[in-house]
């Protein structure tokens, strides 16, 4: 797609890190990583999101390369463990609308907190959720 940045890094028209490369995505370096190690999974296709015509075996695979990544991080960075996020639209984050995994080493006592700050909902609250999203 014109003028998409990751589309443009997986066309090789705008240099990156390449770390993994198969026939469906690429894997590369974070530019403004979390923790030294970020990596992006990138799908070779153009889909903005994660629901963006994506398919089971589309997204099982970025899986499954994510895991890959996440394994490698914690066999050669030493970490020991890491977060799988993808974020979708711009209110959860979403700053290049180009579907994307970021795996993202950690290690105990890194000091980075949670994403958000856990509500209380009572148990009705929850079981009324419970039927608005079955
Ligand atoms: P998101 O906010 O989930 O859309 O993530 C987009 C990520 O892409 C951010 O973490 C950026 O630091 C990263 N990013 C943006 N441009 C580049 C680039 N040219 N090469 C590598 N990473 C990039
Ligand atoms: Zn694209």
């Amino acid at each position: 797609m014109d003028n998409c940045i990751f589309c443009k890094i997986v066309k090789g028209e705008i240099p990156s890190t390449r770390i993994y490369e198969d026939d469906i995505c690429i894997a590369t370096l974070d530019i403004n990583p979390a923790a030294m190690g970020h990596t992006l999974i990138i799908p070779k296709e153009h889909h903005n999101d994660i629901t963006d015509n994506t398919d089971e075996a589309l997204l099982g695979h970025l899986f499954k390369v994510a895991s890959i990544v996440g394994e490698r991080q914690k066999e050669r960075l030493s970490a020991d463990g890491f977060n799988v996020l993808q974020n979708n639209g711009t209110a959860a984050g979403q700053s290049v609308m180009h579907l994307h995994i970021h795996v993202i080493p950690r290690y105990d006592n890194d000091g980075v907190i949670g994403l958000w700050k856990p509500l209380e909902p009572s148990m009705e609250e929850i079981a009324a959720m419970g039927e608005k999203l079955s």
